[in-house]
């Protein structure tokens, strides 16, 4: 639902660099360094909402989340389903997959593609470096698919 015209990751390097590398949920950040919303959202609202940047509370960065999958618990401490719930249940055990931020609709297309072709590529090859003697990331990658 990003609009058409999307932010260039190319322009932000450095500060995607830095939010990929803190053991924080990423998905916040990169969601306000997005474009926001596209005119043509099927929102039930009148309101001009073109170019907003907020969270929907779709909890889609909540579902993709390996932490909380693997520690479902976390989740019954909150009814909320939005980036400020996933910052507080996850908080510094994120292991900075970026599938939060892959998950969220308002982050645009360009950084997700970025992302993946960048930084998460050099994420995923070290888990799969770990995958071979530590069982929770076996798990994640067994989740993944
Ligand atoms: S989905 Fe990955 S990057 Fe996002 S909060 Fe969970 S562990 Fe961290
Ligand atoms: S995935 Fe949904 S709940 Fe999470 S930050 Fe994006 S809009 Fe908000």
């Amino acid at each position: 639902m990003p609009l058409r015209d999307q932010t260039d990751p190319n322009r932000i390097k450095p500060i995607l660099a830095t939010i990929t590398t803190l053991n924080r949920p990423p998905v916040a950040r990169c969601r306000l360094l997005s474009s926001g919303l596209g005119s043509s959202h099927m929102l039930k609202t009148f309101d001009d909402l073109s170019g907003s940047k907020a969270c929907l509370g779709c909890g889609c960065c909540m579902d993709a989340c390996p932490i909380l999958m693997r520690d479902p618990k976390r989740r019954l401490l909150t009814e909320a389903r939005t980036s400020l719930a996933l910052e507080t249940l996850v908080g510094d055990d994120c292991d900075r997959c970026g599938n939060c931020a892959l998950a969220c609709p308002q982050v645009d297309p360009t950084i997700k593609h970025y992302l993946v072709g960048t930084l998460l590529a050099e994420g995923m090859a070290e888990l799969l470096a770990k995958a071979s003697t530590d069982e929770t990331y076996i798990l994640d990658l067994i989740l993944s698919y």
